[in-house]
């Protein structure tokens, strides 16, 4: 079995990608103003801005293209999804959408009720911007190992801090409280999972208080292969046991297809709970489309049906979880400040320890995204002082984040550990040269502070 480490597929279709100069790259980076969402991909060698939507699909989830059913009402393709998803999760009842964030849409208006908190381990944006819209708050209780980047190496910081959820509810009341919400694996710290053991616990307190419990599940496969991995009792179990399990203690769940689907689109919101779903379906209807299309093709429809069962697969999985492992193994073997343990779907690189010279007002973590574009052409993605700043209300003062890192996604089945050691070599450099490095000035915001990342303008200090 040691033999067969490489990856678990081989190539049928091959997309080029370009190798460029890093004078060229000088100049694309400046016309895009040093904010890389402005750059032409085709302009980019090994991209990691995100592992949503980019995954390559398998030729069996090809051949389902072809089979898509296209009907309005009753397509053949719904019925397969519906079958895999029930068979995976347990679910009786799903309704597709054409994203995750349209689950969350829904998932806000069926529970969140005005001046409610709502409860997570991390809340990822596109829920919690849908739960201020409804009128709650939503509250992250993460286990504190879970917040530090320098934290020893907790197997499953991804974790709710049960203290903090009990005391929570006993101060401000259940019946305040209209949802508690568990991301798998979590995102907004790196991928990191949560542990079947924490999944119970939240759940029978849940229960207890009558307070309804779903799962954010983008990246539920690999937070259930790190289950079977790292949690006590798991390591014999079979992959689809443990998702049944993991699932089992919710109401429901909400699910973006673009990561653990394995396909470019789609999402969808399931619950156990046959007098749920007319809403669910009715606020479908009004938002994505008839309840047996939700917003995505058949074709799509299809395609996520076969995704679902081979991001489960062990050997798929296995794979997978060691190419983001590798990625970090290397970067830290050259002293380079990554967030330990690696997670599920990249490496988050602490850019305020690698620049440590650059303070937050000139955005060392944009430096070293645009700094490793220059170098070879791998597009990160910051996650930092231009991503997650507040302004003071009262005094209009900026607030940073306490973490500023870079996060170097690694899509799905997309690229071969040779990319690795691309970025690998391309990170050593630039930590090389790192005293060198100065920082930008933002000189365009754009009309919302919470978005400026995508819109954003820099000019480099010199
Ligand atoms: C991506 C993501 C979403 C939103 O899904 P989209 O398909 O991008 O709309 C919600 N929750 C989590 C945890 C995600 O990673």
């Amino acid at each position: 079995m040691q033999f067969q480490n490489a990856e678990p597929f081989r190539i049928k279709v091959v997309e080029p990608i370009k190798r460029t100069t890093r004078a060229q790259r000088e100049q694309w980076i400046k016309e895009a103003h040093y904010n890389v969402f402005k750059l032409h991909a085709d302009h980019v060698y090994v991209d990691m801005l995100t592992d949503s939507g980019t995954s390559a699909m398998s030729s069996n989830q090809w051949g389902g293209v072809m089979m898509g059913d296209e009907s309005y009402a009753g397509s053949k393709s719904f019925f397969n999804l519906q079958r895999s998803v029930e068979d995976i999760t347990g679910f009786k009842f799903v309704q597709p959408t054409h994203q995750g964030r349209a689950a969350d849409f829904i998932m806000a208006q069926l529970y969140v009720k005005k001046g409610g908190y709502v409860l997570g381990n991390l809340h990822f944006d596109s829920f919690k911007g849908h739960a201020e819209i409804a009128g709650a708050i939503p509250i992250d209780l993460i286990i504190e190992e879970g917040r530090r980047v320098n934290s020893i190496e907790h197997p499953f910081k991804g974790n709710m801090d049960i203290e903090k959820l009990n005391a929570f509810i006993k101060e401000n009341g259940a019946e305040n409280i209209p949802l508690i919400i568990i991301t798998v694996t979590s995102n907004g710290n790196g991928g990191q999972p949560v542990s079947m053991e924490n999944i119970r616990s939240v759940s029978e307190i849940a229960r207890a208080n009558g307070i309804p419990f779903m799962i954010d599940a983008a990246r539920f496969a690999e937070n259930c292969y790190f289950i079977k991995q790292r949690e006590p009792g798991y390591q014999d179990k079979e992959m689809i046991e443990i998702t049944r399990e993991l699932f089992s203690y919710a109401d429901g769940c909400v699910m973006s297809s673009k990561k653990d689907g394995l396909v470019n689109i789609g999402g969808f919101i399931c619950t156990r709970h046959e007098d749920l779903f007319p809403q669910i379906n009715q606020l479908a209807i009004i938002n994505e489309g008839f309840v047996t299309y939700g917003g995505m093709s058949g074709r799509d429809l299809e395609a996520l049906a076969i995704g679902l069962y081979e991001g489960i697969q062990e050997d798929y999985l296995s794979y997978r979880i060691a190419q983001v492992a590798y990625l970090g193994d290397q970067l830290a073997e050259r002293g380079i400040p990554i967030i330990k343990p690696t997670g599920g779907h990249g490496v988050y690189v602490d850019a305020q320890q690698f620049y440590p010279h650059i303070p937050q007002s000139q955005f060392p973590g944009q430096a070293l995204v645009v700094e490793l574009y220059r170098t070879a052409g791998v597009r990160g993605v910051e996650l930092g002082s231009c991503a997650f700043s507040k302004k003071d209300p009262k005094t209009g003062e900026i607030i940073y984040p306490d973490l500023e890192v870079v996060r170097l996604t690694v899509s799905r089945r997309v690229y071969t550990d040779r990319h690795m050691d691309v970025v690998v070599n391309a990170l050593e450099d630039v930590y090389k040269r790192r005293d060198q490095m100065k920082g930008l000035r933002i000189t365009y915001e754009g009309p919302i502070l919470s978005l400026r990342h995508f819109t954003a303008r820099f000019e480099l200090l010199t």
